[in-house]
């Protein structure tokens, strides 16, 4: 069995400032097409929308109803966020 690449994300609505950090995991096998993308632990005030095993189509929903994508298209530079 591959290993699992486990990492956290931020999440953030854009409606109400609600922030969070979500628990992923893909397989870490380079030769499989399909990464086998999964939202292991969701932070306080998001719900699951609509499960996907891309993290673009994956949809979050905040506590206030506002729906996005697990990835969104808010980058931080590299090194993390700004302080
Ligand atoms: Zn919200």
């Amino acid at each position: 069995m591959a290993a699992r690449d486990r990492y956290s994300r931020k999440l953030e609505c854009s409606k109400c400032g609600r922030s969070g950090f979500a628990e992923a995991s893909e397989d870490d096998d380079p030769r499989r097409k399909n990464p086998g993308f999964q939202v292991d632990e969701m932070p306080a005030g998001f719900s699951v929308e609509r499960p996907s095993n891309d993290p673009a189509k994956f949809m979050v929903r905040c506590r206030c109803g506002n729906v996005f994508a697990f990835r969104q298209k808010t980058y931080y530079p590299p090194g993390g966020e700004p302080s």
